[in-house]
């Protein structure tokens, strides 16, 4: 039985607790007559009443618990109830097709959702979710159906659930509702911010997690890396604790390193940067002093939609990153997709093996004109920042060249219809590929820059699917040959005078940080919520000491003996 996940990390923290599932509402009806369309209105009316009911008394304890700002989501609410837009043609529906309440409400909102979603316009199309929201709980009150009772949970409990909407994330106790994972949903849902603001820790795109947690078994997360078990062993909840009430006491302390820059002891300069996948992320990269974002992956913009984001879309986004960040650096990835994140609605041929399969850039190549769309959005915004161009799972020359032409064109192109365009982007490439990383040398010659991408080198170098949890014992970040080819890439990118950095989870690694730097890396990506912790890690480190053991470090035999060895030089 499958016991660890991973998900998308929404807000951290460390909860360990009984699993709560969230029971779905059926919310299905039968298509039917009657016979006094009076009743049927009035019907529909007393649901909206009791509805509002509802979000008023959700919004009342919100607004204690979190203030005006969270509350202002169930107003927002409360106004789609009373909206003629809504009212009008639902009671229209009722009269003249002689409909039933809940289906009349049912058609009329299809159509509103289908409108906000065709709208070029990211918040509108959030609002079509609002709709969706707001209309289940009135037809659950037409139907006499239970909406979940999430308000009266009364024990600990971490919530399990395929998706959560606002209001049912806002009825959270904090007392009780120690945490939660969705199996669907991106960074972005109300949930999420909700979470955040909440500061409970929270995963989401846990994919099928639902099917392999029962209710009630124990359940381990930590928001911060995405991580799942469930049933976690003694040893794994020892740890878990001994960490959940070390950061806590640490994070306090690390708040003043917040607009510091990050130096070893003996004076080397490391560069911190954050991981973002969501627009909101870029606020916790300026609250922990992110000295830029080293990877934006861009496939979260595309896999919370129904349909591709337009060339505005994904200008909006992009240019509102570079914006926040100023003149600090922002490495926008291209497109990712394919592997484990799929774009359901492509209908992307099944594959047997998908991670090795059409992914990112491969898929990107294939399906120029979703590709040329991301570039020319990027390209616009270049003008608004210092904007990185960065082409994910590079396995040839061939493909950097291919992806490269195309940025080229696209450029040509804008220039020609009077767009402009920043002189001084740099593009380079993930290195996550064995290949890519032997041939280091060659692609240095050709690229800006290098972002090592360790979360799929060590996966292709030791040959262990990233989420099988059968074989995570040879998921090995400090094995050997993988610090050799790190290794291999960094020296060829100082050879070839070109700027390198890391993105993988391994660069917040704080058991990694001080071998990475004996490697002479540099430029660390992370979490947000780790920059802090790594810059103060970083200052008690002394560059020179670390490099003296870069050679005893690539002559090892095994992971086990790299973190034996670190540990005795008191690195670790
Ligand atoms: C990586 O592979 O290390 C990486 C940062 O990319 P992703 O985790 O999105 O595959
Ligand atoms: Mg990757």
């Amino acid at each position: 039985m499958k016991a660890n996940f991973q998900g998308i990390p929404a807000s951290s923290g460390i909860a360990i607790a009984k699993a709560y599932k969230l029971k779905v509402p059926n919310l299905s009806y039968t298509h039917k007559t009657f016979t006094d369309s009076e009743m049927e209105i009035q019907r529909f009316e007393n649901a909206l009443k009791q509805s509002k009911q509802d979000l008023k008394c959700i919004r009342e304890s919100i607004r204690r618990k979190l203030g005006d700002d969270s509350a202002d989501i169930f107003s927002a609410h409360l106004l789609i109830l009373s909206d003629p837009t809504l009212i009008v043609p639902t009671k229209e529906r009722i009269i003249h097709k002689r409909l039933i309440a809940e289906e009349a409400l049912d058609q009329t909102r299809t159509l509103l959702i289908e409108m906000f979603e065709r709208m070029d316009n990211r918040y509108m199309k959030e609002r079509a979710l609002d709709v969706q929201d707001v209309t289940n709980r009135v037809i659950a009150h037409l139907l006499g159906v239970d909406f979940p009772s999430l308000a009266f949970i009364n024990e600990e409990v971490i919530i399990i659930a395929n998706d959560l909407t606002p209001s049912e994330t806002a009825q959270f106790d904090r007392k009780f509702v120690k945490g939660f994972v969705t199996d669907r949903g991106g960074a972005t849902s109300h949930s999420a911010i909700i979470a955040r603001s909440l500061n409970i820790p929270a995963i989401v795109g846990a994919r099928d997690l639902t099917h392999y947690v029962s209710e009630g078994s124990l359940i381990m997360i930590d928001g911060h890396t995405g991580k799942i078990k469930i049933n976690p062993s003694d040893n794994d909840l020892r740890m878990y604790r001994r960490e959940k009430k070390m950061r806590e006491q640490q994070n306090k302390k690390w708040t003043v390193l917040k607009d510091e820059p990050t130096w070893t002891e003996d004076g080397q300069r490391v560069k911190i940067a954050g991981n973002i996948g969501a627009l909101e992320d870029v606020q916790a990269v300026v609250e922990s002093g992110g000295e830029g974002i080293g990877l934006f992956r861009t496939e979260f913009l595309f896999m919370e939609k129904n349909q591709l984001p337009s060339e505005e879309e994904q200008f909006t986004a992009y240019r509102f990153v570079l914006e926040k960040m100023g003149h600090k650096p922002v490495s926008i990835r291209t497109l990712d997709i394919g592997g484990d994140k799929e774009l359901n609605y492509l209908h992307m041929p099944e594959e047997l093996n998908p991670f090795l399969g059409v992914r990112a850039i491969r898929f990107c190549l294939k399906h120029e004109t979703i590709f040329r769309t991301q570039l020319r959005a990027l390209l616009r915004a270049s003008m608004y920042g210092q904007l990185k161009i960065m082409f994910p799972m590079v396995a040839t020359i061939e493909e950097f060249r291919q992806a490269k032409a195309l940025l080229v064109e696209e450029k040509k192109r804008l220039i020609q219809d009077g767009v402009d365009v920043a002189t001084n982007i740099k593009v380079g490439i993930m290195v996550e590929i064995p290949a890519t990383a032997i041939m280091a040398r060659q692609f240095a010659k050709e690229v800006d820059f290098f972002s090592i991408g360790t979360n799929d080198l060590i996966q292709y170098t030791m040959a262990a699917d990233r989420l099988n949890e059968r074989v995570s014992h040879l998921y090995q970040p400090y094995h050997p040959a993988h610090l050799f080819l790190i290794s291999n890439i960094i020296d060829a990118a100082r050879q070839e005078e070109k700027a390198v950095s890391m993105c993988g989870e391994m660069a917040s690694d704080p058991l990694a940080i001080p071998i990475l730097l004996g490697l002479g890396l540099h430029e660390l990506s992370m979490n947000p919520s780790s920059i802090l912790s790594a810059r103060s890690q970083i200052q008690g480190l002394s560059q020179s000491q670390i490099t003296s053991v870069k050679h005893d470090l690539l002559s090892m035999h095994t992971a086990e003996e790299v973190l034996q060895y670190m540990k005795e030089n008191n690195f670790g």
